[in-house]
């Protein structure tokens, strides 16, 4: 059911991650940009807080929240750094789908040094081949005796070459999504290797890289949910990976209008400052009403795929699309306020207008949410 506004637990959980961002987030933002810095350390300290494991269950050593504290914790986080956030929030998803769906060995496994972050945790589904077209892709798993031996590579991996614990969409059977399957594979495994590091627009906090799998040998027991049934999996996952993503967008959209409202107030010309412009206040007051309309479409999607809603997934997708869109084009007049300076990174807008943009792209396009909603109305109606 949507609700309209956070309990007193849902805004300690806000205040504490906001208080964290604070501290340990917000001043170093910048320079972990600049110079291409992953700062493991800054993350490890946020999994203390249980931002490793959100909606990890309280049996597997998560903190079993919902998805709407997933939200309220991404969107805190990305008000400092929407790439640090956007990369704890896939940490999260890869942890959820083993917890949710793996055995308990496997479960026992790997989760006690994922919910700490002691060891960090990638989600491979796109390949060189099959961006939106997922279900096309390649990457074999023969089965031989209690192993499988995998074969392919996995493209534009957040985490790549760094993260300890690949969860990885193979096919062991026919085409189509009917033939994938979810193995959890490590990094140390033999046959796994890494592309460069790619050079990217945004995302400076995160390292992106290829993954390689030739002839990996991987225990059965690796398997998450039975075979053929990875692509639903990888597909849940992106229901609340989705949701963490629009957050990420509205958290990074709501410090540049802060830093709009501050800098309008502060910047002269004509003899006054540039807050007194009608205009001023106009594209203020539009950037944040469009904000909260996504916001509050955010929160109600994340109520829905806690509750595990029928149209939960359909919700997500619109979230996504509308915070992610929203997001892009509130920081694109954020910069514009800016003038000038904007554009140099003295101020920190540049830098949340290219962490942003990619949020369109990546989790599934703002297209292929398109196809998702429309196809859910026409299914229905
Ligand atoms: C920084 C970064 C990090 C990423 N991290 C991960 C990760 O951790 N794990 C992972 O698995 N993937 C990751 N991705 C991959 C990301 O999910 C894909 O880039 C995305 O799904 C799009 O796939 P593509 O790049 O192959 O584009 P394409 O699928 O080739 O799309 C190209 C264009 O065509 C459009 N298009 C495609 N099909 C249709 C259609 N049927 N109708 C209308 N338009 C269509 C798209 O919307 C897009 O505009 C990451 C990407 C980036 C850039």
């Amino acid at each position: 059911m949507t609700q309209f506004d956070l309990t007193e637990d849902q805004r300690a959980i806000q205040d504490m991650a906001r208080r964290f961002t604070a501290d340990a987030i917000t001043p170093f933002a910048a320079e972990w940009d600049e110079k291409h810095i992953f700062p493991r350390d800054a993350i490890r300290a946020a999994a203390e807080l249980g931002f490793g494991s959100i909606y990890v269950s309280e049996a597997s050593g998560g903190i079993g929240l919902g998805r709407l504290e997933a939200a309220l914790i991404m969107e805190a986080m990305a008000y400092g750094c929407p790439s640090t956030s956007a990369f704890i929030s896939i940490h999260n998803m890869a942890s959820w789908m083993i917890d949710r769906f793996g055995s308990q060995a496997v479960k026992d496994k790997y989760l006690p040094a994922m919910v700490t972050m002691a060891r960090m945790g990638s989600y491979c589904l796109t390949e060189a081949g099959s961006g939106s077209d997922a279900a096309a892709l390649k990457t074999q798993a023969v089965r031989e005796g209690d192993h499988y031996v995998v074969t392919g590579s996995k493209q534009f991996i957040s985490g790549g070459g760094e993260n300890d614990i690949y969860v990885v969409m193979v096919r062991t059977g026919e085409e189509g999504p009917k033939g994938i399957s979810c193995l959890v594979i490590e990094k140390d495994m033999p046959g796994v290797s890494f592309g460069a590091q790619e050079r990217k627009l945004g995302w400076h906090s995160q390292p992106t890289a290829q993954v390689n799998f030739d002839g990996v040998r991987v225990p059965a027991d690796n398997l998450v949910g039975g075979e053929g049934e990875g692509f639903r999996i990888a597909m849940m996952g992106l229901d609340g990976g989705r949701l963490n993503i629009g957050a990420c967008s509205l958290g990074g959209a709501q410090r540049c209008i802060d830093e709009a409202v501050a800098y309008s107030k502060e910047r002269k010309q004509f003899g006054q400052a540039i807050a007194d412009f009608q205009n001023t206040q106009f594209m203020l007051a539009d950037m944040q009403t469009e904000l909260e309309a996504a916001r509050t479409l955010l929160y109600a999607a994340a109520v829905k795929v806690t509750d595990n809603a029928p149209d939960k997934t359909r919700f997500a997708a619109m979230a996504k699309r509308f915070a992610t869109d929203t997001g892009s084009s509130v920081v694109d007049r954020a910069l514009q306020l800016h003038g000038g300076y904007g554009y140099l990174m003295d101020y920190p807008i540049e830098r949340f207008w290219r962490d942003l943009r990619v949020h369109s792209i990546l989790e599934g396009t703002n297209q292929v949410m398109r196809m998702i909603i429309a196809r859910d109305m026409l299914r229905q109606g």
